[in-house]
């Protein structure tokens, strides 16, 4: 292989390529067809393709000398002076380790659901971006989440795709012999084996632990096979290997890791692993070594409501703690049950509970938005506890989600290194009025061909005619207010409030001075019946003659589908019933786009609302109305909102066609919440007040 060729495969083997535009458009590049059959994987894509045909490609296209800048420009990324060597040390060695069970990090790699992954995915990237030394724990699923496709009568059904391990961004761990690293865990009468796969993102290591080993029975190698599939049963399987196996791995790797970061209840079990091993190593009892571990473990938690925690029952953990608490640890079975419990007089739960393991053994306890901390602590009611629930609001990795035309912007504007310096922000005012504008039609113009090629492509595979194929040139209006509403289908989201009264929508969609439409997306658990029956809901209405071609539904919101929404959407449309939403992050993916959000203050908008920077939702607090009043006071609330104050800024045009006030209102947006809502700011956040004040 030629010397290019080698440097393009180190580039696609670390995935900061995932967030470097230049990389991603190098690679489409090559050969866009093959891009795209790749699922924007660039390791199968130099595996797959005829290498003397790449060859002749990257010298036909003229592309050698941007795989050498390529090439150097990762080099620096890598060896660039960082905000923790600068305010901290220079480390090589990791010292802080983050325990999740999903990671969302580029739409290839199919180990993540929702939010919660995502959320990992960039806490990993911000941590790279900032020279955290940081290294990441999770599973390495063969199926991980289902890909989802809505049927011809409007039914969300589920393929499972095999994630083909040796042709994706990962490699196997191996140690200095070559000989893959493996660690065990011990279940009833057997041990299962497992194996580590490492993406490398950024500066930051991911290790992901997979049970599909020969070593294992059949049924065992399918411990990590899906994400959030199977029953209980399945769920402690994965949560041992996850817990357990993480911090044997941490241990045979030799790490010298001062905090461990708990990203919600999964991973808990990691607090009696840590204990038995401060036990085995200083020769203690079971109540000093929890206490001495106590100080360095960290909690987030990301659920409002108990019935989204883990909980087993007794039997089930008994089955699979037995052995380990008499023979590993030396406590009785009891004694490690009760910390699933938080000890109150007035109940006895007799079920072991992830969450109330995790916060029995954390120093460390946070909420993921201002508002989420206070419902956390009400929820939890510790005020007989040694830790308190404090609140580190979420963010995103904004290099993640800017679309091209932003990223030329604001390199245009600021500097290439824009994602270092949160000052620019507070100059966005310094970009004209016009360029800002058309940046967002730019972007919308981008979004819009993607839902038609989108749909387009699902036609054929239904064999439609030619028609109804040119009928998908005609979806969508380039020049209309475009609203978005992407997230999961589960019921407290509200996914079909906007259709609440269905005759005040049409008038809304159908004037044709003032257009709107809507673009949804969103996947509803494979088990969770009335999630699908709200996306077969929007689906009839996507069908309703009055409504066609002006509410889309792309199928299979992933995170490729979530970067081309969160570029293109003029509004982020988010309605969930307060004070449910956690944190959300979506919307703000929107923000350095030039999109507005549109929401209840639920989660991060109840922090991030101003009425300079978008617009509420009011909602009814009041306990005393059932819930459907609520929802038809906070649908008019909705309405009202978008009548009298969205669509006519959205439509109040200057002489040059340029809605000025719209374009005000983005400006203060970007100023005043692109920086903050980021993940550089959370990481830095749990940086000072958790990961450097563990001793
Ligand atoms: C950002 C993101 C989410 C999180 O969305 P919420 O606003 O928290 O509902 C979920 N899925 C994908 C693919 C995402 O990119």
């Amino acid at each position: 292989m030629n010397n290019l060729l080698l440097m393009l495969k180190e580039v696609a083997y670390n995935l900061h390529w995932s967030w470097n535009k230049d990389a991603v458009e190098l690679f489409n590049e090559i050969n866009p067809d093959f891009w795209n059959w790749s699922g924007h994987n660039p390791v199968k894509l130099l595996n797959e393709i005829n290498q003397n045909y790449l060859e002749f490609t990257i010298e036909k296209k003229n592309l050698g000398g941007r795989v050498l800048a390529l090439y150097a420009d990762q080099k620096e990324y890598l060896n660039r002076k960082t905000f923790f060597e600068e305010k901290y040390f220079k480390t090589g060695d990791p010292i802080i380790a983050y325990f999740s069970a999903e990671y969302g990090l580029t739409e290839c790699l199919k180990t993540y659901s929702g939010g919660l992954g995502v959320l990992s995915g960039d806490h990993l990237k911000s941590s790279s971006d900032l020279g955290l030394p940081l290294v990441g724990i999770g599973l390495a699923y063969s199926y991980g989440f289902f890909t989802q496709m809505i049927n011809p009568d409007g039914w969300q059904t589920e393929n499972y795709q095999l994630n083909e391990f040796p042709n994706l961004p990962i490699e196997l761990l191996r140690d200095e012999n070559y000989i893959p690293v493996r660690v065990s865990v011990n279940f009833p009468n057997r041990t299962i084996w497992i194996q580590v796969w490492i993406a490398h993102v950024g500066r930051v290591k991911l290790y992901l632990l997979d049970t599909s080993l020969s070593e294992n029975s059949v049924e065992d190698r399918r411990i990590t096979d899906i994400l959030y599939g199977g029953d209980n049963e399945k769920r402690i399987c994965q949560e041992i290997v996850l817990g357990i196996g993480g911090t044997r791995l941490i241990e045979k790797l030799g790490l010298n890791i001062k905090a461990y970061h708990l990203n919600e209840g999964h991973s808990a079990f990691l607090c009696f692993e840590r204990i038995k091993n401060y036990m085995k190593k200083n020769n203690v009892s079971y109540s000093e070594a929890k206490d001495k571990c106590f100080y360095s473990n960290i909690f987030t938690t990301h659920t409002p409501v108990p019935a989204g925690i883990d909980i087993f029952t007794r039997e089930l953990f008994s089955k699979y703690f037995k052995d380990y608490a008499e023979k590993e640890v030396g406590i009785s079975l009891e004694e490690l049950f009760l910390e699933g419990d938080l000890i109150k007089e007035d109940e006895k739960n007799d079920r072991f509970n992830m969450a109330y393991l995790a916060i029995n053994n954390s120093n460390f306890i946070n909420g993921v938005s201002k508002l989420h901390g206070e419902v956390s602590r009400k929820m939890w009611m510790l005020s007989d506890k040694r830790s308190q629930i404090d609140y580190i609001t979420n963010g995103v990795h904004t290099p993640s989600y800017v679309s091209n035309f932003s990223n030329n912007l604001l390199c245009k504007y600021f500097s290439a290194n824009w994602i270092y310096d949160e000052d620019i922000w507070k100059r966005f005012d310094e970009i004209t009025n016009e360029e800002v504008w058309a940046l967002r039609l730019l972007n919308k113009y981008k979004l819009i061909s993607f839902c038609r090629e989108r749909i387009k492509e699902k036609w054929i595979s239904l064999g439609a005619d030619k028609d109804k194929l040119k009928e998908a040139e005609s979806i969508l209006n380039p020049d209309a207010l475009t609203i978005g509403f992407a997230r999961r289908f589960a019921t407290y989201k509200r996914g079909t409030l906007i259709f609440r009264d269905l005759e005040r929508l049409k008038r809304i969609v159908k004037n044709s001075s003032m257009p709107v439409q809507f673009v949804f997306s969103g996947k509803a658990h494979p088990k969770d019946e009335g999630g699908k029956n709200l996306i077969s809901e929007i689906i009839s209405f996507t069908r309703d003659p009055d409504l066609k071609n002006k509410i889309v539904f792309l199928d299979n919101y992933d995170i490729n589908v979530a970067r081309h929404l969160v570029e293109g959407c003029d509004i982020w449309l988010n309605n969930p019933r307060r004070p449910l939403e956690a944190s959300g992050t979506s919307g703000m993916k929107i923000v350095a786009n030039g999109g507005l959000n549109f929401s209840i203050l639920d989660g991060w908008w109840d922090e991030g609302y101003t009425p300079d920077n978008g617009w509420k939702i009011d909602s009814f607090l009041s306990a005393d109305i059932s819930l459907e009043q609520r929802d038809l006071f906070e649908a008019n609330s909705l309405y009202e909102t978008l009548e009298k104050e969205i669509i006519p800024l959205y439509y109040l045009r200057n002489e040059k066609g340029i809605p000025l006030n719209w374009v005000k209102k983005i400006k203060s947006s970007v100023k005043n919440l692109a920086g903050y809502f980021s993940t550089n700011r959370m990481v830095r956040e749990y940086c000072e007040k958790f990961y450097m004040k563990v001793k």
